[in-house]
């Protein structure tokens, strides 16, 4: 094992959460922690969380005695939060004080709240402290361009996080001007910039164009989507820094786990959350190392525990130990979301990721918005973003590099296929969810995968 890599520093923060302050921890003892934690939290959910005591019905009450007794559980899913996020809250409302609503793409249109006590976030600033001590520290500046307008929200945590790292935190908030948080980040000499990768990619884009600047962040942390090589690559390219990935949804309080200085998949934040990869179809548990849904169980929530929650990305565990020389466990970066499959039949298929990976790699590209027509002749439709005044690649050069994914050059050549490519110039972002949009109906064996 090689050392030259320094440790992440979240072994010795679970360390700590476990009394074992300053040694280092097995991995045996982590697993009697989290099942320790794991029978709290159904035992706590059952008998406060009227949806909890109603959901677990069937399951006996001796808890568990081994970790992978969980998969025996039923899973709770988005649209069970939908309907019955209150009743899943542990706390009285006095104890709540952060409501965080969010958009759902099911056809109720009822909203998703996932419902937060103070000592939840706690739990969060605590856990992006340890974490932005990968990047940082005493002295460093970064400009956090992540929403965080109201107390509690994401950006307002992280903020309280790096003071505490004696870090000194610029809030910026979401990318709309893309020059003028260019403009910011050069003003306050930000060593570390924390946002969406597509937003900071524009940025980098139009730094590398327009900025004549001398100052260039030494990293980033990217968060919140889907993160795509190509754009981690142009940001390491543009302006050499180091580009760290964390993953996380609000779901998990919104911090769920974050790379060390390796770069090979993400350490858990296993203090607080218990991950399990399961079959999207079948729901049953898999072996480590194969790609599977997401889903995880919250250990130290009190507001509003989730048992078993499914995500709805599909990823794997990495079964070979770091480099860092960590025992905690590794997620491989998110390749797609299960609902996110687009699909022409005939084994022809494409995720948003895919897109993401030909179409970000190319020079000028800031964003894109893709649609799929099915029809007789499906049609796919790409509006492809690049900076104001920016030369964008020609179109057969874009339409070449959507030709590398097998399934888009096999439907165009079968003749069931058409690409239109479209190119607007622009240096504002719609701060929009990035998804491939599907109108038209679709044939049998043709559609959406869901
Ligand atoms: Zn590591």
């Amino acid at each position: 094992m090689t050392t030259d890599v320094r440790i992440t520093p979240l072994d010795a923060w679970i360390a700590g959460k476990m009394g074992t302050a300053g040694g280092r921890v097995t991995r045996e003892q982590i697993n009697c922690y989290q099942l320790i934690r794991l029978n709290e939290t159904i035992s706590r959910a059952r008998s406060l969380s009227p949806f909890y005591r109603k959901h677990l019905a069937g399951m006996g009450l001796n808890g568990l005695t081994r970790l992978e007794q969980i998969a025996e559980y039923p899973l709770t899913t988005a649209a069970d939060v939908t309907a019955h996020a209150l009743q899943m809250v542990c706390v009285s409302q006095s104890q709540i004080n952060r409501v965080v609503t969010l958009n759902t793409s099911g056809t109720s249109g009822n909203p998703k709240r996932i419902y937060f006590s103070p000592f939840d976030q706690e739990l969060t600033i605590d856990f992006f402290q340890c974490g932005m001590s990968t990047l940082v520290g005493p002295g460093d500046k970064a400009l956090i361009l992540l929403p965080g307008e109201r107390p509690g929200s994401v950006g307002d945590l992280l903020l309280q996080a790096l003071l505490r790292l004696g870090v000194l935190p610029t809030y910026y908030g979401l990318v709309e001007n893309v020059p003028k948080a260019v403009l910011r980040m050069c003003q306050v000499k930000a060593n570390c910039l924390v946002g969406v990768p597509v937003q900071v990619l524009a940025m980098a884009r139009y730094w590398e164009k327009w900025g004549g600047s001398e100052w260039a962040p030494r990293c980033a942390l990217l968060s919140t989507d889907h993160i795509p090589a190509a754009i981690t690559r142009e940001l390491k390219r543009i302006w050499n820094c180091e580009v760290y990935e964390h993953y996380g949804m609000t779901e998990m309080g919104l911090g769920g786990g974050l790379e060390c200085a390796a770069h090979e998949g993400c350490h858990m934040r296993e203090a607080d959350l218990y991950f399990e990869i399961v079959d999207p179809v079948s729901a049953q548990p898999l072996p480590d190392g194969e790609y599977g849904e997401v889903v995880f169980t919250t250990l130290t929530r009190q507001g509003m525990p989730l048992i078993r929650y499914r995500t709805g990305d599909i990823s794997r565990f990495i079964v070979n130990q770091c480099q860092c020389g960590s025992i905690l466990r590794r997620l491989e970066r998110v390749r797609s979301r299960k609902d996110g499959t687009v699909c022409f039949g005939e084994g022809w298929e494409f995720t948003i990721a895919d897109l993401d990976e030909v179409l970000f790699a190319l020079p000028e590209v800031t964003n894109f918005t893709a649609e799929v027509n099915y029809g007789e002749i499906t049609k796919l439709k790409l509006v492809i973003v690049v900076l104001a005044d920016g030369q964008p690649p020609d179109q057969p050069f874009a339409l070449s590099a959507l030709r590398q994914l097998p399934a888009i050059q096999a439907a165009e050549q079968a003749g069931k296929l058409m690409v239109e490519v479209e190119f607007v110039r622009n240096l504002t972002l719609s701060p929009a969810k990035r998804s491939i949009r599907v109108t038209g109906l679709a044939r049998e064996g043709v559609g959406s995968a869901v």
